[in-house]
């Protein structure tokens, strides 16, 4: 049994979620290889060699695959693919864009966004957001499967020294190109690898008073995150947003701040080691999650809080 992991990687460096993802294939068992698509990706792949547990990195460095266009990376993937026992690739937006044509290329069904390897073929994954597990086996040939970097813990991201091997194919379906980005600039933790996460919701009234966050953030060395609710509201950027149709995180801390606790937020930060809600109303859903709760207003809470840390 041979696995293959995609690594996910930003501007020349390995991406956390992609020891996560190793941490999913090390649970499945046999030699994992990680595959490097991209361009000048040289320090990339010997990054991905040090990952504990890798036995081989195969690189794709050419210019089909710079910004990594799912219309020629996934046939790639699904070429090499064939090969193998499972294809795993982390539950980010990079992921979920390139696996379901592998598993269409492959003829497979997909399985989405594991928490939790039961055996080779049988494996825990959230429905109804979050709200049941349910168990999945699969007997396709290739089993393709996204992981939930949540529900892993990373392995390390050195130790290993596994061997670096070059592959030649290159696939570009011509379907797309690459016109440009505009990349959110922040100085602080990227969301979903933060260790403290606050959140707003619709309690703060206006993005205005965001502002009460960043600072209090900014002295714990946290990303700041957000409702739906805010983010409808134009608050703040879309991706602030936590939960079923946001970010995953689970963080160290989790500070909810004028957030009710829908079931459709509680989806994307339930898994938080330590969870503190800040809410005015004692009946608010988020309480039922929370390990500490400050039934307060958040005007005079966050300002308070702020000084003490
Ligand atoms: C298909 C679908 C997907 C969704 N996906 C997401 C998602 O990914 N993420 C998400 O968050 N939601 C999502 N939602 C929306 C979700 O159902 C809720 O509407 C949303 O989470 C509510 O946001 P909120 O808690 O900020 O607002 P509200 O529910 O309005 O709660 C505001 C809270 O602030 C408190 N408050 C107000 N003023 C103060 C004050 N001064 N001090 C302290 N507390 C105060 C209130 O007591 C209240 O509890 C989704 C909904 C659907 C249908």
């Amino acid at each position: 049994m041979t696995i293959l992991v995609i690594a996910e990687h930003e501007n020349g460096a390995v991406a956390p979620a992609t020891l996560n993802t190793v941490a999913a294939a090390a649970k499945i068992g046999g030699d994992i290889h990680v595959l490097v698509a991209g361009q000048g990706v040289g320090g990339v792949a010997e990054a991905a060699a040090k990952i504990a547990g890798v036995a081989k990195v195969l690189v794709a460095d050419n210019a089909a695959y710079a910004h990594q266009l799912p219309e020629n990376v996934a046939p790639l993937v699904a070429e090499l693919g064939k090969g193998y026992s499972h294809v795993l690739a982390p539950a980010t937006s990079n992921g979920k864009n390139i696996l379901p044509r592998v598993a269409a290329l492959l003829d497979v069904d997909q399985i989405s966004e594991i928490i939790a390897v039961e055996s080779a073929d049988t494996f825990k994954r959230p429905i109804y957001a979050g709200n049941a597990i349910a168990t999945v086996q699969s007997s396709a040939a290739v089993k393709v499967i996204t992981v939930r970097a949540t529900g892993f813990d990373a392995v390390a991201a050195e130790g290993g020294s596994a061997a670096v091997e070059a592959v030649a194919a290159a696939h570009d379906a011509g379907k797309s190109a690459f016109v440009g980005e505009e990349l959110a600039k922040s100085d602080r933790p990227e969301l979903t690898a933060a260790k403290i996460v606050v959140s707003g919701g619709r309690g703060m009234q206006n993005g205005d008073n965001f502002k009460h966050l960043y600072a209090l953030a900014d002295k714990l060395g946290a990303a700041v995150g957000a409702s739906r609710a805010a983010v409808d509201a134009g608050f703040v950027p879309n991706d602030m947003q936590v939960g079923q149709t946001g970010k995953i995180v689970a963080p160290q801390l989790y500070i909810a701040v004028g957030i009710s606790g829908a079931i459709q937020h509680l989806a994307g930060m339930k898994d938080s080691k330590v969870i503190v809600a800040i809410n005015k109303d004692e009946e608010a859903p988020i309480f039922q999650v929370a390990d500490y709760g400050l039934v307060a207003d958040l005007f005079e809470a966050i300002p308070e809080l702020e000084k003490l840390v």
